[in-house]
């Protein structure tokens, strides 16, 4: 018999070689067997034969490959994969559009299932449509397939039937949170139920409640850190920050620029916060650009102003020394001592010191502010008397650092804190996410930034998008190609990697580069660094492009397949652009022509507000959407399950469990995903 921690190579079937297989999946346990959800479902209940299939439809048809073509349209420069199915009702045509590699899986005779919308373009038609070659069930008539991640050498019904061998042989029931008077009071699956459904589903209905439960458990932990954070913060005193009016005002105008509005209303908003005496915790969210240094600094200035220091965190040694060179010219001509402490630099003002000078110099107060990395937290510091901690890019930094500051402290004050983050999370999903925690917003750019000129292209409008290309590089610029986001990272970098020739061809006198996610870090790196000094003009890529790449001089980015990406994400990549001074472009091409989604992508034209775009790919697409993976900094396991009614009915679940068992007794796994929550998470 079976237990959730029985390794999978004990069941029946699993030799050396699927083991292996399987591992690469992350699959070792039973458990972690039960837990690799599908991420999809086919649906035969909407089956039909092909003889029967009604223009305009949304079809599962299930039929066999009778030829398959990877061809190119000259005139448009588009290759597209076309291929004619058969099933013994008739033959319909299908066409991929600009995913040649498709045409090598599906080998002439292979019978396939594809789910997609009937056209008709002279004859029936399906365009782009999600295919899979699926081995079925002699029984699957009717059924809801499930549909899971995969890897090389593991077939969809080879995986379908482990999984439900394992299910059978198990006898240790899963660890469930809940117990059955909060499952009835939250009218909520049992664990069991939730997966067994997940994986066996009869019906849609059952699989939005079942995905439900499991995103209660994916944002429990989380929420029950973030409600014991709270209560221990209610009992807590604070500095009392006052706001001298006069003194703000005379540094605002000396400021060599207008504040925007969205500044103002937030240095406002935080001002009237911290002269409560409670510890304050918010979250400054704006854009790249949007100017959050100098709101740190207003703040910064009048915990100074009131007698306390303040220490600002960020995550790289550049960002520190960016931001200490800031607040250096910002204080010029005041009094104000900003000190530097990284690994490698100990400043005060522009003059080096001895890290231990500094160190010194912060306990006695003759440092007002201090700027630095980690290090900060390596070092037992101590403050004469620390009011505000502000911590760039927050979601690298966590409620154990500040804990670890606070330690520090000679008072018995909690020093507020402010988060600053350039991820545009929408004002509800934030909420939701941290109960306790306050969120400004900077939707205004400064206003001698340029907009970026974004552009949805037709495919046969594609020639509008290489001409300024060409353009472009000719003058000195440098340009993005972003492929599709696909499921699976093979067929990704097959993507990349075919683009990168096609790229190639079409610009034979420009340098392109390739880089993609799997790349070696090193490798990775040298190409970036190469995009960045200009040796490389053209840069094909996925979307690893998405964080931490700075490059000026870019100003074209064109993104194919935009219909995989959230808005959000599209923002993101946008902001790769418009860096510099030079007016900067950004085209997308779909392969999906469908009227939502052309919707969807025109509002994506026409707006520049990052947090309007989060908002709209919430309510369509989810949470799982949002971000991208590396930028989310959400430990969740199953983020395309998590809604925001899961994560508000999570926390009336936590309430109820801490309420009735405040130290989480028997709990243990709940207890220690918490606690993680409590040392790691940005909320407090
Ligand atoms: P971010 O929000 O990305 O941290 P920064 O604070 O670094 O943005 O600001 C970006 C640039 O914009 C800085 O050079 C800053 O001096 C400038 N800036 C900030 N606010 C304004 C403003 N209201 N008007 C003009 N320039 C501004
Ligand atoms: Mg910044």
């Amino acid at each position: 018999m079976l237990t959730l921690n029985t390794k999978i190579e004990r069941l029946a079937g699993v030799g050396p070689s699927l083991k292996k297989t399987l591992n690469s999946l992350g699959l070792f346990y039973i458990e972690d067997l039960l837990y690799h959800l599908p991420f999809r479902y086919v649906d035969f209940s909407k089956k039909v034969a092909i003889g029967l299939a009604k223009v305009g439809e949304m079809v599962t048809i299930e039929a066999k490959v009778i030829s398959v073509e990877a061809r190119r349209s000259f005139k448009s420069r588009l290759q597209f994969t076309e291929a004619i199915l058969e099933d013994n009702t008739g033959q319909i045509k299908v066409v991929w559009f600009n995913q040649p590699y498709i045409a090598k899986q599906l080998p002439i005779g292979s019978v396939i299932i594809i789910a997609g919308k009937i056209e008709w373009y002279k004859e029936k038609q399906i365009t782009n449509p999600f295919f899979e070659k699926l081995e079925l069930d002699a029984d699957s008539a009717g059924k809801i397939l499930p549909i899971y991640h995969l890897t090389k050498g593991l077939s969809n019904l080879r995986l379908a039937k482990l999984i439900k061998l394992a299910w059978q042989q198990t006898t240790t029931k899963l660890d469930d949170y809940l117990d059955k008077k909060t499952l009835s009071n939250f009218n909520l699956l049992t664990l069991s139920e939730a997966i067994a459904t997940l994986h066996f589903p009869t019906n849609s209905a059952e699989i939005n409640k079942a995905r439900f439960r499991i995103a209660i458990d994916d944002c429990l932990p989380q929420q029950i850190a973030s409600n014991i954070k709270q209560a221990q913060l209610k009992d807590q005193s604070a500095p009392v920050i006052q706001t001298d009016v006069e003194y703000i005002k005379k540094l605002v105008s000396n400021l060599p620029f207008k504040l925007t509005d969205s500044q103002k209303r937030a240095t406002w908003d935080i001002l009237q916060e911290l002269s409560v005496g409670v510890p304050h915790n918010r979250l400054l969210e704006g854009d790249v650009g949007s100017g959050k240094t100098v709101v740190a600094w207003l703040i910064a200035m009048m915990a100074v102003k009131n007698g306390y220091q303040v220490a600002i965190m960020a995550p790289t040694e550049i960002l520190a020394k960016q931001h200490h060179q800031s607040f250096i010219s910002l204080c010029e001509s005041l009094s104000t001592n900003a000190g530097l402490f990284t690994q490698n630099f100990h400043l005060i003002n522009n003059e080096v010191v001895s890290k231990q000078d500094l160190i010194a110099k912060l306990s006695e107060n003759s440092v007002d502010i201090v700027i630095g990395t980690h290090a900060l937290l390596s070092e037992h510091l101590k403050f004469h008397n620390l009011g505000l901690i502000i911590i760039d890019e927050q979601h690298r930094f966590g409620v154990g650092q500040r804990a670890y500051l606070q330690k520090s402290h000679s008072k018995k004050l909690i020093p507020h804190l402010l988060s600053m983050s350039a991820t545009p999370i929408p004002r509800s999903l934030g909420l939701a996410l941290f109960g306790n925690l306050q969120i400004s917003q900077l939707t205004q750019l400064p206003k001698n930034r340029q907009q970026i000129i974004t552009k949805l292209l037709l495919e046969d409008e594609r020639k509008i998008a290489y001409k300024k290309i060409e353009e472009e590089v000719s003058s000195g610029r440098q340009v993005f190609i972003i492929t599709p986001k696909v499921e699976e990272s093979s067929t990704e970098v097959k993507s990349v990697k075919a683009e990168f020739e096609r790229i190639k061809k079409l610009f034979p006198k420009f340098k392109i580069g390739l880089v993609y996610g799997s790349m070696k870090g090193e490798e990775k790196d040298q190409v970036m660094n190469r995009f960045a000094n200009n040796q490389i003009q053209i840069l094909v890529a996925t979307t690893v492009i998405e964080i931490g790449i700075d490059v000026p001089n870019a100003t074209v980015i064109l993104i194919e397949g935009a219909e995989n990406f959230g808005l959000a994400q599209l923002h993101q990549l946008r902001g790769r652009v418009g860096r510099g001074t030079n007016q900067s472009f950004c085209y997308l091409f779909t392969t999906q022509d469908s009227q939502l989604e052309t919707k969807r992508l025109r509002i994506f034209e026409v707006t520049t507000d990052g947090f309007a775009l989060a908002e709209y790919d919430l309510k369509e697409r989810g949470f799982g959407d949002l971000f991208g993976k590396q930028q989310s900094g959400f430990a969740f396991r199953f983020p395309e399950f998590i809604t925001i009614e899961a994560l508000k009915k999570a926390h009336q679940v936590a309430d109820s469990i801490l309420k009735n068992n405040p130290t989480l007794k028997g709990l243990d796994k709940l207890k220690l995903a918490s606690n993680k929550y409590l040392e790691e998470i940005h909320n407090e």
